[in-house]
């Protein structure tokens, strides 16, 4: 564990079993500095252990980010359940999550995320109150994390075309789910001209109609002419295949780990492709969970989550001035508050 390549002094990796119930759960919980583990549940059907070892690691650390660079008082967390949310998904399974959340004694609150939903936490909850949406508008889902990514766009915008909105602009979107298709909509009533992709042609079909945009194959989206790439399908798309072949002067966008390495930040910037880290577009998640507690009226989370436009601009003013690439900016305002919290 301690030489995992994706352990980053986690404070606890907790292994959870219970056969009657089918759980297989790793729970990584990668800080609590600057206050309990938020983060979601994933189900997933990982091929081997080790990938949902990695998948857990990388995720709560992003999680940490994604709140410390928010000024949230969270720390980072994940959870994974090894398995097929179609098949294996049960309501015993769900408690024994709840269960495992509950041993953590509140260090960890769970959300939900990938192959897990709003009505499962519902179920967790009956064995644990260490969870989000627990609220009545939070059950109402929101489009927090496009809202977000626009607002990040928004600033991304200004700081590299010194433009506000989108006219003139075209916006290359990669993937048309909770994320993506939103931001579709947030980007066309604000000018951008749109070309999209997803492997789901009904998805692609509603977003030519709906907002009259371009498609292009999944593969070719790395091609397509326009000035901004919005990746919101897959992690670890900006690699050594895919960045040569980027048209676009500005990447930001709502999937998780978007670089394959730490090193394709460098590659970007060697392309002049300013890069906004991902952590930051896509923290509206957090954000919102956050205000469940002050104010969860709809408005109020919206205007909250719009924090992101203004983080986004200081850390791009920031690298203006000292010359270092946002994602080594943001990095360090990171660190910088955790090693504040610890002292
Ligand atoms: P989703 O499953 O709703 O949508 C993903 C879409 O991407 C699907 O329509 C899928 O068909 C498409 N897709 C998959 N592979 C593709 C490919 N190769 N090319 C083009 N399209 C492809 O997922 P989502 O909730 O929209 O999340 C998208 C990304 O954003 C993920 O990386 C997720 O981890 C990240 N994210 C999501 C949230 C959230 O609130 N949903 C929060 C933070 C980060």
């Amino acid at each position: 564990m301690f030489a995992h390549p994706d352990f980053d002094e986690h404070e606890r990796v907790v292994y959870v079993r219970e056969p009657a119930a089918g759980l297989r759960a790793i729970v990584a919980i990668h800080s609590t500095a600057l206050g309990p583990a938020f983060g979601g549940c994933r189900m997933w059907p990982y091929r081997t252990d080790d990938d949902a070892l990695a998948d857990v690691l990388r995720l709560s650390r992003g999680m940490t980010y994604k709140a410390a660079i928010c000024e949230l008082p969270y720390g980072g967390g994940k959870s994974v359940v090894i398995g097929d949310p179609r098949r294996d998904k049960t309501p015993d399974l769900l408690r024994a999550v709840g269960r495992a959340v509950e041993s953590l004694g509140g260090r960890y609150i769970v959300a939900d995320d990938v192959g897990t939903t709003l009505d499962d936490l519902a179920v967790m909850r009956t064995e644990t109150r260490h969870t989000a949406a627990a609220t009545a508008a939070a059950k109402r889902p929101l489009p927090v994390t496009a809202w977000g990514v626009f607002n990040a766009l928004l600033a991304c915008a200004e700081h590299r075309f010194g433009q506000a909105g989108f006219t003139g602009l075209r916006v290359a979107v990669q993937g048309l789910g909770h994320v993506g298709y939103p931001l579709c909509r947030f980007l066309s009533e604000k000018g951008a001209r749109l070309v999209v992709s997803d492997l789901d042609p009904a998805r692609v079909a509603s977003a030519e109609a709906e907002f009259g945009a371009a498609s292009v194959p999944a593969g070719a989206i790395y091609d397509a002419a326009c000035e901004i790439f919005s990746p919101c399908a897959l992690g670890g798309v900006l690699n050594d295949t895919t960045i040569p072949r980027l048209k676009a002067r500005l990447v930001c966008g709502g999937a998780n780990n978007q670089l394959a390495s730490q090193r394709h930040d460098l590659a970007l910037a060697e392309r002049d492709i300013l890069f906004l880290p991902d952590y930051l577009a896509n923290a509206g998640g957090v954000i919102d969970f956050h205000q469940e507690s002050v104010d969860d009226s709809p408005a109020a989370v919206l205007k909250s989550v719009e924090r992101i436009r203004r983080i986004s601009a200081q850390v791009l003013d920031q690298s203006r001035r000292t010359g270092l690439r946002p994602l080594a900016v943001a990095d360090a305002v990171v660190r910088e508050r955790l090693d504040a919290a610890r002292r």
